[in-house]
């Protein structure tokens, strides 16, 4: 809910939340300032209490021994009983302190009054000096009493003088200067000796008592000195609290000023070109104070933008450089290669010009989540300016990044869907790589940018630059083998393998061929080895067991065979087996007429799952044939176990046969191992006649090579069985 708040309002309301914390922090510390002043200034008003009620006290005494010794000296001067009588009548009646002078007879005197409750001290007790001192009680009144002797010591009469015990009382409140709350004469007892000060317990007054005897006397009330910490608090509070405003308030507009002014002017300005740039997507006027949530808000969106493009949110060109410059300085340190893909739609101008520039971005924005979608994590893509998008691959493997680039192409291409309209685009790809094509990232820009500028130009979508900036890459092999494929632009060639027993044609090789090799720059090797990597291969060798199959079915020849090559990969097809059967039947072939030859290499990788598509083309009758014996390892376990019919002796163990002792006893040996498992032996690569006439000296049974014949088109391929059928 703060968060909402717009920031002066939000720092005013802390300011005030802040003043009352203070004001609080205030009010605590002051109370416990006021209860220690009060204990301390209590102690001290005791002990003032205290000190004055001794002084008055003694005070007292004094007075009441003046007295006592003016009687004396008068007394003693006048023997007659009723003249002292007279003259204290007459002289001490009016002397208020004086509650009681009294003189005990043995001389005749009566005396005034009755003691009432006095307990005068023994006469073994008066030892010592006179006069003595003595409590008293007299009508529910304490009374501080004086005896002593008239005469000489130890002699009656003695003079008795009794005084108000609790006559210091005005004179105390007038020390003071406060009334006292004075309680005389509580309970009833004896008292002997001088009466205690005492304080007592009381809630929220001084209470004093004086006791004798463990009796109280009396005692005095004093309400705490002191003002309560409510008056204590209002008469401070009168200036504490407008001081806390004030400051608070003088806090807030030092801030506006310094801080909150510069921050709202920026957030208006960071709102002018947030909208600039995304002027649909910020209604949220409601914030246009500066909350500090707008602000970051604000903040992270340009942070944003000035890192990315605004349309797609792919990364701009800033970021996608840094990005490059990293990479190829990882590349340096890791030896991984990058390529860096420049890409352009072709005649983007033209949709925009026809279907309108909303049109446009939206198009944009679909190709640009294609290409996200379709990249790793640590590949970077970015829109660089208009149509053009730029891409940053990692890779290791060459076949690899023309898959990819192919997918990538392949995908673009794909028809887009753009507010409810269809539309059809083609690309054009400019692919350069570090550190094949360039060593720095200016010059890698440049080199895509040339890649770029031939893919416009020439025959191919997508480029490759290479060193000699002349060299289109693996990427156009795959793209005419699609086209070839398409267009046809593939042919079988023929090569007779010939049987060592009868010079009979035993039967074909089909072997694949461009029909114009001259317009492709890849061998037919590297042809296959680009198919296998690129998923490309199932199509192709469809085509090849379709081709050669027709041309068993054209040629209606029961002797004549044909043998067709495999790749690994189509032995991972699981329905390899039924697809050659449905071929067989569609061209109504026997299975007889048809050879498969897998080299031993790929015999080796997955021996069992070979094993079972091998086991199934057998049983449809099919000859199998090991090709390239020699080079692949394979087991012997395995060669026992495989339904092969034919074993084919790889050429270069062949091809030099006459002149190298290892290799002839290489191939004698094969033969020998073929014919103990019940295999036929093939020798290909037999190109003079010395070669020829030592295989059949071995016992090989089929012979293969230029020796023979070259590769022969379909034609030659009818003319030379017919011509080599025995009997012809
Ligand atoms: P491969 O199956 O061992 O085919 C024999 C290769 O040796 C052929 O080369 C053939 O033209 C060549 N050759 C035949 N006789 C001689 C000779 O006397 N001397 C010399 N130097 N070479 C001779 P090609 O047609 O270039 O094929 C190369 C490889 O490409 C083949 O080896 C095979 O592995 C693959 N290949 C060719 N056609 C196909 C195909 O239709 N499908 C598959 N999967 N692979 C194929
Ligand atoms: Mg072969
Ligand atoms: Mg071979």
């Amino acid at each position: 809910m703060l968060t909402r708040l717009p920031i002066q309002r939000f720092t005013l309301l802390m300011l005030l939340a802040a003043s009352l914390v203070a004001m609080a922090l205030w009010s605590a510390s002051l109370y416990r300032a006021h209860r220690q002043q009060q204990q301390e200034l209590e102690h001290w008003f005791r002990i003032a209490v205290e000190s004055r009620v001794m002084s008055l006290r003694s005070e007292e005494k004094r007075n009441l021994q003046r007295h006592y010794e003016r009687i004396r000296r008068w007394m003693l001067g006048q023997p007659d009983a009723f003249e002292r009588l007279a003259y204290i009548n007459r002289n001490y009646l009016e002397h208020p302190e004086l509650r009681l002078i009294q003189l005990q007879t043995a001389d005749g005197m009566q005396p005034f009054d009755a003691l009432g409750d006095c307990r005068l001290p023994q006469q073994d007790d008066l030892q010592g000096d006179w006069p003595w001192y003595f409590f008293c009680r007299q009508s529910g009144e304490a009374r501080l009493g004086l005896i002593g002797p008239l005469y000489a010591p130890r002699k009656l009469p003695r003079l008795i003088l009794l005084a108000d015990y609790f006559e210091f009382i005005p004179a105390l409140e007038q020390a003071l200067g406060r009334r006292l709350q004075a309680v005389v004469g509580a309970g009833e007892g004896q008292w002997y000796a001088e009466a205690n000060l005492a304080e007592v317990e009381h809630p929220d007054a001084l209470r004093f008592e004086w006791r004798s005897g463990g009796e109280a006397l009396g005692g005095l009330l004093l309400r705490r000195p002191g003002t309560g910490f409510e008056t204590l608090w209002t008469m401070q509070a009168w200036w504490m609290l407008p001081a806390l405003l004030s400051l608070a308030l003088l806090l807030y507009w030092i801030l506006r000023r310094a801080l909150l002014s510069p921050l709202q002017r920026v957030t208006l300005r960071m709102r002018q070109e947030v909208m600039a740039h995304r002027p649909a997507h910020d209604r949220d006027d409601r914030y246009l104070a500066p909350g500090l949530r707008l602000l970051h808000k604000y903040f992270m969106y340009l942070t944003h933008i000035a890192r990315h493009d605004p349309l797609t949110g792919l990364s701009n060109r800033v970021i996608f450089e840094e990005r490059l410059h990293q990479a190829i300085l990882e590349g340096k340190r890791s030896g991984r290669k990058y390529a860096l893909v420049f890409i352009d739609i072709d005649h983007f101008r033209r949709v925009n010009q026809e279907l309108g520039p909303y049109f446009g971005d939206g198009l944009l924005k679909q190709l640009g989540r294609r290409l996200t979608e379709m990249l790793r994590e640590s590949d970077s893509v970015a829109r660089l300016e208009k149509d053009n998008f730029a891409l940053l691959l990692g890779f290791d493997d060459d076949d690899r990044l023309s898959a990819l680039v192919e997918k990538i192409y392949q995908t673009l291409c794909q028809p887009y869907r753009v507010y409810g309209r269809e539309v059809e685009i083609s690309v054009s790809i400019g692919v350069a790589v570090y550190p094949n094509d360039a060593q720095d990232m200016d010059e890698l820009a440049l080199k895509a940018d040339q890649a770029l500028m031939l893919a416009q130009k020439g025959d191919w979508p997508v480029v490759f630059l290479e060193r000699d900036g002349s060299d289109f890459s693996a990427f156009s092999i795959i793209q005419s083998l699609r086209q070839a494929l398409d267009d046809e632009e593939f042919e079988l060639a023929y090569q007779p393998v010939m049987s060592l027993h009868g010079h009979r044609t035993g039967y074909f090789e089909a072997l694949l061929r461009w029909k114009h090799p001259e317009q492709h720059h890849y061998s037919i090797e590297r042809t296959i080895e680009l198919a296998e990597k690129n998923h490309l291969i199932k199509p192709l060798t469809h085509w090849i067991l379709n081709c050669a199959v027709s041309r068993l079915a054209e040629f209606d020849e029961p002797d004549l065979r044909i043998a067709i090559n495999l790749s690994m990969v189509d032995l991972h097809e699981e329905d390899l087996p039924d697809r050659v059967r449905e071929t067989l039947e569609q061209h109504g072939v026997s299975p007889r007429r048809l050879l498969i030859e897998i080299t031993e290499g790929q015999i080796m990788q997955e021996p069992d799952r070979v094993l079972d598509i091998l086991g199934r083309l057998a049983r449809m009758g099919i000859s199998l044939s090991i090709d390239d014996f020699g080079t692949g390892q394979a087991s012997l376990t395995y060669l026992k176990k495989m339904p092969v019919e034919k074993l084919k002796i790889d050429q270069s163990f062949v091809r030099h046969l006459d002149e190298d002792a290892d290799d002839c006893h290489i191939v004698e040996a094969t033969i020998q191992l073929a014919h103990t498992l019940g295999m036929d032996v093939v020798a290909e690569g037999v190109e003079t006649a010395e070669v020829h006439n030592l295989l059949m000296e071995m016992g090989c049974d089929f012979v293969q090579g230029y020796y023979i014949s070259r590769p022969l088109d379909a034609e030659h391929m009818l003319e030379w069985f017919r011509n080599t059928r025995p009997g012809s």
